[in-house]
């Protein structure tokens, strides 16, 4: 009798998928928490957790529709803890004559299910995970013969192939893009919307994996687990975003203030990437919202969600299926440095940093700007090690898949590619984060000094960032600019400035 195993990896909890679609006793389904997915980085625990808790409701909500499922928790004795051995050990002892997965999202993930088909000696196929707009190659073929990757046109190829805010070949309002109406600072005393939050009991899960020597970052509230565990949690939060935020989701998309760790982000990021909800069906819904409520919803406040969505993540995930594995070992400014300590405490001085890193240990969470432009930018002001930044990134979010999370900070944030993704570094002084934020006022530091012992560090480690990479940005058309602006200064204060760069980074623990 033919009988398949179907693998699901712990991000691919999609109901939706056309596996599902019809009750078959000849299928079995198999989940597994595994030590080569909790170790490959140090995660967060609220990660693990959130992985572990989501995978087991999809099981049992497998089962509860009439699929045979077969899940190995992380302390079962049977459980042999990768992929392989436990995929090899189940063909042999349930004498499986098919196995079949989806196509995996990580290319590690990819190595791994291709070396074990090798090895199995029943039939195997693979196919598509049904979640993203765009196929693995789509961008490589849409930019193929090109030498630059623009964002921009691939997120228009797309509006008008998937016909999203479009009116034949045009978009809705004739307008693209509306990121220069999306960069305002949060007024004074702004109460921004108080973010839904779950209580998910998931101690079981977290004693578990306290009895394992599995090592982990930050903490959790394993009694009231904040983060969507299921799809009908994660359309709750969607349905939350959509009343409540994409009102003022764009205006305050790179706005930062202290305590105010979600402002108006959707946080689907973790429910997206996991694929308890589907790209799809979040640019519906906020499209369908904002024809319900055409007078409060501005328009540029859904074409700034739009964008990121079926914009930035399937573009990001096209470098991904493009670039690797050659982009992982990428570092165009050849950093070398090793991540200050602070970063697993948030113990700074800093206070855009400390806030940055203690909200990412409470919550595994961070929003964009604070990613890029607080952490990511001082990373890359200190000549930080792409390998170093990628793993701390890896593991910290909930929502760090690594097609999703190098690209944006080996590219985007780093611009170790070269400027595969960016067309130039996201770097700043203190001028664009005071300009974007409500830290400055109450830091140790002050904005507005270059040297001394108060002197803002973004500021010193903003000259010295250009200074020691002139010969490999000063002909960037983007950059020139600064250029200029350095080679006015008189010498006596670049020497200052240098100066001041270097004692920082000579004692980056201590600031
Ligand atoms: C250094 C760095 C590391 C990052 N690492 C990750 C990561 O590991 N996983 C991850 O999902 N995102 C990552 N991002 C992108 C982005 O910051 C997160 O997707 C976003 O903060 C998630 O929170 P949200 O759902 O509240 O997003 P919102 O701000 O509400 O945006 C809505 C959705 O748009 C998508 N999106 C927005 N920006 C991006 C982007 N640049 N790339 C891809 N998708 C985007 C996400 O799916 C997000 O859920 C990273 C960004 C930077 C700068
Ligand atoms: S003064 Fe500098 S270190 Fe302090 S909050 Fe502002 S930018 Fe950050």
């Amino acid at each position: 009798m033919q009988k398949t195993l179907r693998l699901i990896l712990g991000d691919q909890l999609n109901s939706n998928h056309s596996w599902f679609n019809t009750i078959d006793d000849k299928v079995t389904y198999v989940l597994m928490e595994i030590r080569s997915e909790t170790d490959y980085a140090t995660h967060h625990i609220q990660k693990v957790v959130g992985f572990f808790a989501a995978m087991q409701a999809f099981c049992l909500e497998l089962k509860s529709k009439g699929h045979q499922v077969i899940f190995f928790k992380l302390n079962d004795l049977d459980n042999m803890q990768s992929f392989e051995k436990n995929c090899q050990n189940l063909i042999s002892t349930h004498n499986f004559t098919n196995f079949e997965y989806q196509l995996p999202d990580e290319y590690r993930v990819d190595v791994v299910l291709k070396k074990l088909c090798q090895s199995i000696e029943i039939s195997y196929s693979v196919v598509d995970s049904e979640h993203f707009f765009t196929t693995r190659n789509e961008l490589g073929d849409f930019f193929e013969g090109k030498k630059t990757f623009l964002m921009e046109s691939f997120y228009r190829m797309l509006r008008k192939k998937h016909n999203v805010l479009m009116e034949g070949d045009i978009p809705t309002t004739g307008q693209w893009n509306y990121d220069g109406e999306n960069r305002k600072k949060l007024p004074k005393n702004h109460n921004a919307t108080v973010p839904l939050v779950f209580n998910n009991d998931v101690i079981e899960i977290f004693n578990q994996i306290q009895k394992t020597d599995i090592k982990t970052i930050g903490t959790i509230d394993a009694k009231n687990f904040i983060w969507p565990i299921n799809r009908t949690q994660s359309l709750q939060l969607l349905d939350f975003f959509l009343a409540e935020c994409l009102h003022l989701f764009g205006s305050y998309q790179d706005a930062m203030s202290p305590n105010e760790w979600s402002l108006y982000h959707a946080r689907i990021s973790f429910s997206m990437n996991v694929k308890m909800i589907s790209p799809q069906e979040v640019i519906d819904s906020a499209i369908r919202e904002w024809e319900k409520r055409p007078n409060e919803i501005e328009y540029n406040q859904l074409e700034g969600f739009v964008r990121q969505i079926i914009g930035w993540r399937e573009y990001m995930r096209g470098i991904y299926w493009l670039k690797m594995p050659e982009y992982s070992n990428m570092n165009f400014f050849n950093n070398q440095e090793k991540l200050p300590d602070w970063f697993w405490t948030g113990k700074t001085k800093m206070n855009c940093l400390n806030d940055a890193l203690s909200q990412s240990l409470h919550y595994a969470y961070a929003h964009h700007i604070q990613r890029l432009m607080i952490i990511g930018n001082f990373a890359l002001l200190a000549g930080i090690h792409p390998d170093e930044l990628d793993a701390w990134y890896l593991g910290i979010y909930i929502d760090a898949i690594e097609w999703v999370e190098i690209t944006n900070t080996r590219g985007m944030s780093q611009f170790a590619d070269g400027g595969i993704v960016g067309t130039k570094p996201y770097v700043s002084s203190a001028t664009y984060i005071d300009k974007m934020s409500h830290y400055c006022g109450s830091c140790f530091y002050k904005k507005e000094l270059k040297t001394g012992e108060k002197a803002c560090p973004f500021n010193s480690l903003y000259w010295n960032f250009y200074d020691r990479n002139e010969g490999k940005l000063s002909n960037n058309p983007r950059i020139g600019m600064m250029y200029n602006v350095w080679r006015k200064m008189k010498p006596e204060a670049k020497i200052a400035l240098l100066e001041q760069a270097d004692y920082y980074l000579k004692n980056i623990n201590e600031l």
